[in-house]
């Protein structure tokens, strides 16, 4: 990774590890039993100016650039894909609405965020539409003065410790977004458990009934919320799935390393064998296309360049890919000692299949990839 980043990334780089590690390394397999980080870890990741690290300075935010974001995101990938995803659906959030808020918004609801003071999650899937939002249907209706909102959201990642959440629904047929308390009358939020990953990103079905909103609360203009807010916010979060995907293929890559060097079988070490070397191998020449795709994703972000859209596909689609793929390979290549619960190839291995799912399942990216990258073909020429 070194050999990628300036001077000054790799200092924030090292900063980053020696933060989330000395904190936390080693702790993830006790959170997993509790569905939800205990309360002492989100109070830590505020304290530290993590929640609010990659939202603008203009509201309060870190201000920090994609690559520094993108490095915050692998250490906490190495620890724990829950303690990422709270970074992740918080930024997701506030990044929304501090791009497209109204100046009410900005001045009422983004300090908070800014500071980690309240948490965020982002409510676009129901029941029935998850990839497809166009299929959206909870309702924002006029009463009076007021709105009201009516629906259901499932697969809220931190649901159940959320302050805020950015609700996406239809009004009058066309989409639209506004921010709720989860403390409003109206809003009921039940835990969403047993999952083969993110074990501790407190899942929830957040239900909406003849849930209040004040017209400020509404973010962006009609017809905005999917075209407009959905991309903002995915491509906030692609770009940190990517990151956290990498950090996890490290730490795991780390762990078989250490394993194939001290590990023996039949007279000699298990990287003196044939097929271990084959899996080693694979598994870091994909970690190093990784962390270039990673790399280039943030820096794309960063320069607002054209191809950021297609810079960030590519890394979350590859590096989900690969580490479904190696960690698999590393739980087979540990063995019966990278089954317990307790490993990071277990973890990560059941985590890896979530990361393909969230922010675009795997085929919803080829949907996109695969036009771009066939139509760049032979445009050298
Ligand atoms: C752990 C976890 C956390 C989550 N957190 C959040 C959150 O915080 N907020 C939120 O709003 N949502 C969240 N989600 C929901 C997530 O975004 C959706 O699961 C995801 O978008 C896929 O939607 P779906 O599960 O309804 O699958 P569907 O859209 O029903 O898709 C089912 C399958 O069909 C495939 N498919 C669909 N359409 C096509 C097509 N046109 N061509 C080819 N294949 C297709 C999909 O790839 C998938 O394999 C979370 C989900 C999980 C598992």
């Amino acid at each position: 990774m070194d050999r990628l980043l300036t001077p000054d990334e790799r200092e924030h780089h090292r900063r980053m590890l020696t933060l989330v590690l000395d904190r936390w390394e080693d702790q993830a397999h006790t959170w997993e039993n509790g569905a939800l980080l205990p309360e002492e870890v989100v109070t830590w990741t505020a304290e530290q100016g993590l929640l609010g690290a990659p939202l603008p300075a203009s509201v309060g935010g870190g201000g920090w650039r994609a690559i520094e974001a993108g490095l915050l995101y692998e250490a906490l990938g190495r620890v724990s894909i829950s303690l990422a995803s709270l970074v992740n659906v918080h930024g997701m959030m506030a990044q929304t609405v501090a791009r497209w808020g109204t100046p009410w918004q900005r001045e009422n609801v983004m300090p908070a965020l800014g500071a980690g003071k309240r948490v965020a999650a982002i409510c676009m899937t129901e029941p029935h539409a998850g990839s497809d939002l166009s299929e959206i249907t909870t309702t924002l209706a006029e009463r009076g003065d007021d709105l009201v909102l009516n629906g259901t959201k499932v697969y809220i990642t931190f649901g159940q410790r959320a302050d805020d959440l950015l609700v996406f629904a239809q009004r009058a047929g066309r989409s639209e977004a506004c921010l709720v308390s989860r403390d409003a009358p109206g809003v009921t939020v039940t835990p969403m458990g047993d999952m083969l990953g993110l074990r501790a990103a407190g899942l929830a079905r957040i239900d909406f009934e003849d849930c209040v909103i004040a017209p400020e609360a509404v973010v962006g203009k009609p017809d905005f919320a999917v075209p407009v807010l959905v991309p903002t916010a995915l491509e906030h979060g692609r770009h940190a799935v990517a990151w956290m995907a990498l950090g996890m293929l490290e730490a795991c890559f780390e762990e078989c390393a250490r394993f194939v060097r001290t590990r023996r079988t039949f007279g000699s070490p298990l990287l003196d064998h044939g097929q271990i070397q084959t899996l080693v191998t694979r598994m870091g020449a994909d970690l190093e296309a990784a962390r270039h795709l990673c790399v280039a994703a943030s820096r794309a972000m960063q320069d607002k360049a054209p191809e950021t859209m297609r810079s960030v596909l590519l890394a979350k689609y590859f590096v989900c890919r690969v580490a479904q793929e190696h960690t698999a390979s590393a739980v087979q290549l540990l063995a019966s000692s990278g089954v317990s619960e307790r490993s990071v190839t277990a973890r990560a291995y059941r985590d890896s299949k979530v990361l393909n799912i969230i922010e675009g399942t795997e085929q919803i990216l080829e949907r996109t990839l695969a036009p771009l990258l066939v139509g760049a073909a032979g445009a050298v020429r």
